[in-house]
């Protein structure tokens, strides 16, 4: 037997080699509590950025204090004053490899309070675990997951090769001029070198996570008709109002065909011609309302119409020229808004999704190695940040990791699920390993110097 002595010296030298172990590891064994985690997700929600006043000030040092708490590289700078960016920065051990650039949006969308079952601003999160607040899917999410896989990566003492910065940025909601359209044409953004870019996507009501790799760009279309006024008693043709609805009817009928395939699955959302009428006016307008015997002479009607970058977009033109504003129906028509679906090269802006574009299978592959499922690429219904991006030529994807999520941006009673909150941020993780240990064919990367 040995002395008592020894025994308990060997136990002593023991635990001593397990404190400095300990000390000398990364702390991988200790998980952090996901409550905490939830909670700073809660605490950046509850940070008002609605449009039209976002307070960018206090989401500004929540996301520069939440960085200094795990020592990433930051910066805070604004473009156009009251609008700030914020940079964050994990140097990759290879730093002449073009960087991987997550992106998020700090600002969100205005609110109707009264139609909220919990305040918007408040994070409620319900007996199921649904985290209710306005940014919740949009974006306000995806903004802090890449932060929480930034910090799970360095506990875990993960070092990347490329440089990963982690961008947040203003003004998205209402169009993203005074924000990403400046920062893609900055010096700032040219000294980070990226090769490529994740902006958001969109909730997914089933299993498969859903990637976008181009969007639908805006046609505000106002047509109007004039024609001859005349006695309310009056049948007789060719009147604004009747020219007009003539045209009201051939878009619906557009808007029906296309809507049709998607109803029978033949086509996505972001595929086939969104039309939507937005207003109507007409009328001759008196003190109690309009008056009632008299036709008017004027009519006009707006139309929120979203092109998929894959439609044939003369053939559109030539339909509106034609059949929805002909000049032969005393019609006339102009844009409020008409984005091109080109590029300077007259090419469609998409991102590609074959072998010519390394980062989506590497995408695909992160997502899958943290046991996600993936859907088909898809094109986004609306716009975001990315299209300021894809135009450099720079490949964009838009990806929220939410499955089994209703798709509720800019709806009321916005929600996020806190266990799919928290296993968006593990795909996450997931995703920055594989893209930033991807060493591979740079001169791919080199795509958009050519542009
Ligand atoms: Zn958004």
């Amino acid at each position: 037997m040995m002395p008592i002595q020894a025994v308990i010296g060997d136990v002593c030298r023991l635990v001593l080699l397990l404190v400095i172990l300990s000390a000398c590891s990364p702390p991988l064994a200790a998980a952090e509590d996901p409550s905490l985690i939830v909670s700073r997700f809660r605490e950046y929600l509850r940070i008002n950025t609605a449009q039209p006043k976002p307070n960018y000030r206090e989401a500004v040092d929540f996301i520069l204090a939440q960085a200094r708490s795990i020592s990433l590289e930051a910066k805070s700078f604004e473009i156009v004053d009251g609008k700030p960016f914020v940079i964050l920065k994990w140097p990759g051990t290879n730093p002449r490899l073009p960087s991987v650039m997550l992106y998020s949006h700090t600002d969100v969308v205005p609110v109707e309070q009264s139609k909220w079952d919990h305040p918007p601003f408040e994070a409620h999160v319900d007996e199921e675990g649904r985290i209710f607040a306005r940014g919740s899917q949009d974006m306000k999410c995806v903004g802090m997951q890449h932060l929480e896989a930034v910090r799970q990566l360095k506990r875990s003492g993960f070092e990347p090769i490329r440089t990963l910065y982690v961008v947040f940025s203003p003004d998205e909601e209402i169009g993203g001029h005074d924000g990403a359209e400046k920062f893609a044409d900055s010096e700032a953004f040219r000294e980070m070198n990226v090769g490529v870019v994740l902006d958001e996507g969109l909730a997914s009501p089933n299993e498969k996570y859903r990637v976008f790799y181009g969007e639908r760009v805006p046609w505000w279309l106002v047509i109007k008709a004039t024609g001859a006024p005349g006695h309310g008693a009056k049948l007789y043709d060719n009147t604004a109002l009747e020219n007009l609805f003539k045209s009201i009817e051939t878009i619906w009928r557009f808007r029906t065909s296309q809507f049709d395939m998607v109803k029978a699955g033949l086509k996505a959302e972001g595929e086939v011609v969104s039309v939507n009428m937005v207003f109507l006016k007409a009328g001759t307008p008196s003190p109690t309302g309009f008056v009632m015997n008299l036709q008017p002479s004027e009519a006009e009607a707006g139309f929120d119409i979203r092109i998929p970058p894959t439609a044939d977009h003369k053939s559109l033109e030539r339909r509106l020229a034609e059949e929805w504003a002909p000049i032969w129906r005393n019609m006339t028509f102009e844009f409020k808004q008409k984005a091109s679906v080109y590029n300077q090269h007259g090419e469609p802006v998409i991102t590609a999704t074959d072998s010519s574009n390394p980062w989506w299978a590497l995408l695909e592959e992160g997502i899958r190695k943290a046991n996600g499922l993936v859907g088909k690429p898809e094109i986004f219904p609306a716009s975001t940040d990315a299209r300021y991006f894809r135009l450099l030529g720079l490949p964009a994807i838009g990806f929220s990791p939410m499955a089994n999520t209703p798709i509720l941006l800019h709806d009321h009673n916005e929600y996020l699920d806190q266990a799919e909150y928290l296993k968006g941020i593990k795909v996450f993780e997931s995703i920055i390993k594989t893209y930033t240990s991807f060493v591979g064919d740079s001169s791919k990367e080199s795509l958009r110097d050519e542009l």
